[in-house]
């Protein structure tokens, strides 16, 4: 990968990774806004649920930071975009494809946003000719 091919994909990682830490940032804030106690149990019930699923939400998210992370150290060495099975270089438009198949599930809801971030962990690890 050129030097210029590498800029822009780190480019792309740090925007994501910037992405999500405003989102984790969000949620945390929303949380402590909306901690009103419920004195209706079902309201309680579904509170909580909607705490633990935003919880492993921000999960997720932490993990791909850190995956984001390792991705671009990677590409500083010069190791991003190339198979690890057979050592071939992963073609560019593949690794594009990817990322603008991301975008354009990004149009719909914010719960569509969260599917599409959890499923962009297999990209950033885009490790085999094959996947
Ligand atoms: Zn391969």
């Amino acid at each position: 990968m050129s030097l210029a091919q590498r800029t822009h994909f780190k480019k792309m990682l740090s925007a994501l990774k910037a992405e999500l830490s405003q989102d984790i940032d969000r949620t945390v804030h929303e949380m402590q806004v909306d901690a009103t106690v419920f004195a209706d149990p079902n309201d309680r019930a579904s509170q909580e649920s909607d705490i633990s699923l935003e919880l492993r939400n921000r999960d997720r998210e932490r993990k791909l930071i850190k995956k984001i992370d390792e991705t671009i150290v990677r590409i500083d060495k010069d190791d991003y975009g190339y198979c690890e099975n057979c050592g071939i270089e992963i073609g560019l438009k593949r690794l594009e494809r990817r990322w603008k198949s991301r975008g354009r599930s990004r149009a719909g809801s914010d719960r569509l946003l969260e599917t599409a971030k959890g499923a962009e962990a297999p990209f950033l690890l885009l490790r085999s000719c094959t996947a």
